[in-house]
């Protein structure tokens, strides 16, 4: 009893300034339906110990607008050791804010304890090593405080799918009515504190059809080089995010007419302003949002390789031109790209090594007499290549019929293959003797 008395307390059912605005069900009309089974199975669970649990964040969101989730989180009064204790399979993870994964079958639902405002508040929770990193600052709160800190009002809703109704601090339930996007407190102090939200607000934006209203929206072009500050790995998290949230075309544009194009991936603005350079990275997203939609894999690797294949073409370019063999040049180009890029936004190594390949095999397309398409064909990125190949073409950056060459060479039967292939007039020797000098790169005898 005194645990639901204080739980109540804790979730602002009782005290606190804030209380939270409780939406019924005839008014929202979100269904537990709607909940997925490990959700419910988790809150029900927690709810008959007497601890307050919510469904929260994007899922609420998600469901108000008439989307499917791509997961549930649930926010909760119980601390990680009690959430843990209550399932068996569990297992507490995070070092800095400690959570709870929770497994049934093969779903998890992630479950955090409320979540107080700023861990400087709270020396107690907050432990450091001896150069002062901190190692875990769990500061729970209330769930007023949970709500508060977090950073669009309509990712502020708490649903509770027992009573199925959404409690709401914001004003988040008018606000996706509107569809309005709305930063929760000082929209300024707010992006100062993390930037990342900048970035957010464009992404949902652009992906959920919301409209970022003034006060949230004007700061973001004065703020958008504090970005500048943010650790290259997790602006990768993001951009990976916006990438693949299945509208990508449109965060690519919004990101540009928001100004926050500038230094996420160099020269992305510069790319974007060449017309072929537009159109190839244009298709690249266009072809990814359709294959997210219709639930086709899409690579990571394929879609940075899209987006900086003009940086590295500029750059094989100059370097050629300054009498670099073609094919080494390509390798010289790639290095430098994906250094530039990986001062601003950290692509990790495993993606790196893919989107070479990609690239790499760019040339060996071009070379289709004797044994090496054959070859190639057994190569285990070819398919990435071939693919990258067609948006070349596509664009207009590369040559329609060897794209099409590729179509049929795969599909046909050895008879067609031998006949398929490019014979040049030139006498072997001398094929042979340029080749070696050129290292290969017989791109523009057979391109
Ligand atoms: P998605 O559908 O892309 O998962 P989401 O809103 O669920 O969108 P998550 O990154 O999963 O995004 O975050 C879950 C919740 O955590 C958000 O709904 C929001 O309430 C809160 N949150 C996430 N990032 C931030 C942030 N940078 N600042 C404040 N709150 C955040
Ligand atoms: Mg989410």
């Amino acid at each position: 009893m005194i645990k639901k008395f204080l739980g109540n307390v804790f979730s602002g059912r009782i005290f606190g300034s804030g209380r939270p605005k409780v939406v019924p069900f005839k008014v929202h009309g979100v269904s537990r339906d709607g909940i997925s089974p490990c959700a419910l199975q988790v809150t029900e669970t927690l709810q008959r110990r007497h601890h307050a649990a919510f469904v929260v964040g994007g899922a609420v969101r998600d469901l108000m607008l008439g989307r499917k989730p791509k997961d549930f989180d649930v926010a909760t009064d119980a601390t990680p050791e009690e959430v843990r204790a209550l399932f068996r399979r569990s297992r507490i993870i995070g070092r800095r804010f400690r959570l709870v994964h929770v497994m049934c079958g093969r779903d998890t639902v992630e479950v955090s304890t409320y979540r107080g405002g700023h861990a400087e508040d709270d020396d107690e929770a907050r432990v450091a090593d001896e150069h002062g990193r901190i190692l875990r600052d769990n500061v729970y709160g209330t769930q007023q405080q949970d709500a508060t800190r977090r950073d669009f009002t309509v990712n502020a809703l708490f649903y509770d799918p027992v009573s199925q109704e959404i409690w709401d601090y914001h004003g988040g339930v008018a606000d996706l009515r509107k569809r309005r996007l709305r930063m929760i407190g000082d929209p300024v102090q707010r992006y100062r504190e993390d930037p990342v939200r900048m970035l957010r607000a464009v992404r949902l934006a652009a992906s959920h059809d919301l409209e970022i209203d003034a006060a949230s929206r004007r700061p973001i072009r004065v703020l958008a080089d504090l970005l500048a500050n943010v650790p290259p790995a997790r602006l990768f998290d993001e951009m990976l995010k916006l990438l693949l949230s299945g509208r990508a075309a449109e965060c690519v544009t919004k990101l540009r007419r928001e100004g926050l194009h500038h230094g996420l991936l160099p020269l992305l603005d510069v790319i974007l302003e060449q017309p072929r350079g537009e159109r190839f990275v244009m298709l690249a997203l266009r072809t990814t949002d359709e294959r997210i939609r219709d639930d086709k894999p899409v690579s990571p690797s394929f879609l940075f390789a899209a987006l900086l294949w003009h940086e590295v073409l500029a750059a094989w370019q100059q370097i050629e031109g300054e009498g670099v063999p073609r094919i080494p040049a390509l390798y010289s180009a790639m290095d430098r790209v994906m250094q530039v890029q990986g001062e601003k936004l950290a692509i990790p190594r495993r993606f790196g090594a893919d989107m070479r390949e990609i690239w790499g095999l760019q040339p060996r397309l071009l070379q289709r007499s004797g044994t090496r398409p054959y070859r190639l064909l057994e190569h285990p990125r070819f398919r990435a290549a071939y693919d990258f190949l067609l948006l070349r073409c596509q664009s207009g950056e590369a040559d329609k019929e060897i794209g099409a060459w590729w179509s049929r060479f795969q599909d046909a039967g050895e008879v067609e293959r031998r006949e398929m292939l490019v014979r040049d007039g030139e006498p072997r020797k001398r094929r042979r003797r340029r080749r070696r000098k050129d290292e290969g790169g017989t791109m523009k005898a057979e391109g």
